[in-house]
């Protein structure tokens, strides 16, 4: 029998009118005749107002303890949508993350999956029951409950699909699809009917929040049919998948990051070493580093700067003030008001030109440049962080016809 699983965000579920529209696309499906695998998401907010009640009494709790509250979000959204599913008349049950087999490293609050064991999960299909799976939980070895990260229900739901060799995954949102940009704040974006998993994974790195990088990791290795498509249209979605089929489409999005902090390192010798030292501080820290520019050396000295996620800012001057005085650096600066704007396309590879109209584009707009990185399929760039809506919307414009 055919098998799909269907995954259902938090805006899709957000109250009892919305869980029976959910209902009524699940047993939509089962009606075709397929086993139907669902995975939901918190309720509208939930999760976001579990953390705000968490930090009213300890604004660092046990990671433990927020993985414990926050799993009881997406608990609430299996238990009813397995109660609106029966009332429509279906075979279905409920099941938590550890109920569905889901087993994680002890990352609180980060967990990755290490396998899913669906035993249980496979014996419910055979009986034809619709199974209701509650998304970005798991268990670790020591029987606690862990979450997968913020947004990690794709995660739990592709994992599902790639375990169980599922024909179809589909994520359902509150958007048709995936868009060249965010809709809501760049006029020209437009939906795209099919993105390679290479070209939607650097799309999320790069800020875009369509999908859970990790669900797209996943979703290329094990080869998994995806889908993303609104719960609220029934209209075509957007296809995730290995190889598209070449468009005309030079660019298939623009993304905006403000999640990110310029740091420079001021006054460096010129000399070997010194990029080697500053990196592999920073990376025994695990610090992600994205852009790095270092500046021609000049009167013996030079300066490295570098972008890294806002959260690591703290981690990062830290370990780079014990450094100092080692190094004979100057002054470390840090900046925050920026912003990293991407554009990312497989189409890049094989047309020369692609970074110059970007940079004619932010010229136009006038623009300033302060960092780029370039890889195979994206070039980014960073500018000041109140330019960014404007940037991706000269951008998009230059590209998207
Ligand atoms: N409820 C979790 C969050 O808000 C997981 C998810 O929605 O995928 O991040
Ligand atoms: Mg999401």
């Amino acid at each position: 029998m055919k098998l799909v699983v269907q995954k259902f965000g938090g805006t899709s579920v957000a109250n009892t009118e919305r869980i029976f529209n959910v209902a009524r696309i699940v047993t939509d499906t089962y009606k075709k005749g397929y086993n139907v695998v669902v995975v939901v998401s918190a309720q509208g907010d939930t999760t976001d107002d579990l953390i705000a009640k968490a930090h009213e009494i300890d604004l660092n709790p046990s990671k433990r303890e927020m993985d414990m509250l926050l799993s009881t979000g997406e608990q609430i959204s299996i238990a009813l949508l397995a109660m609106a599913i029966s009332k429509l008349g279906y075979p279905v049950i409920s099941l938590t993350g550890r109920q569905a087999g889901f087993l994680t490293d002890s990352n609180h609050s980060k967990a990755r999956i290490k396998k899913v064991d669906t035993e249980r999960l496979e014996k419910e299909l055979d009986q034809r029951k619709i199974v209701v799976v509650a998304g970005f939980q798991g268990m670790n070895r020591y029987d606690d409950i862990t979450t997968l990260g913020r947004g990690g229900s794709d995660t739990s739901a592709v994992a599902l699909a790639a375990e169980l060799k599922a024909d179809l995954c589909q994520i359902y949102t509150d958007v048709d699809g995936v868009y060249t940009a965010d809709p809501r704040i760049v006029k020209s974006a437009k939906k795209l009917d099919e993105i390679s998993f290479d070209e939607m994974l650097e799309l999320a790195s790069c800020g875009a929040q369509v999908l859970h990088n990790r669900s797209v990791e996943m979703a290329k290795k094990y080869n998994v049919n995806l889908e993303v498509l609104s719960s609220l249209q029934d209209v075509p979605g957007t296809k995730v998948k290995e190889v598209t089929k070449m468009e005309k489409m030079l660019i298939k999005g623009v993304a905006k990051d403000d999640d990110v902090v310029r740091i420079s390192v001021v006054g460096l010798p010129d000399k070997p070493g010194i990029a080697f030292r500053i990196f592999s501080v920073l990376a025994s820290k695990k610090i992600n580093v994205d852009i790095i520019l270092q500046s021609v050396g000049r009167d013996g000295t030079k300066d490295i700067s570098f972008t890294v996620p806002t959260d690591s800012r703290d981690a990062a001057v830290e370990a780079l003030n014990d450094l100092m005085e080692n190094l004979g650096a100057h002054r470390i600066e840090v900046d925050e008001d920026v912003t990293k704007v991407s554009i990312v396309g497989a189409g890049m590879q094989s047309n020369p030109g692609v970074a110059a109209k970007m940079f004619e584009a932010l010229y136009e707009a006038d623009i300033n440049i302060q960092m780029i990185s370039t890889s195979e399929i994206k070039i980014s760039v960073l500018i000041q962080k109140e330019l960014g809506i404007k940037a991706m919307n000269a951008v998009s414009e230059a590209f998207i016809k």
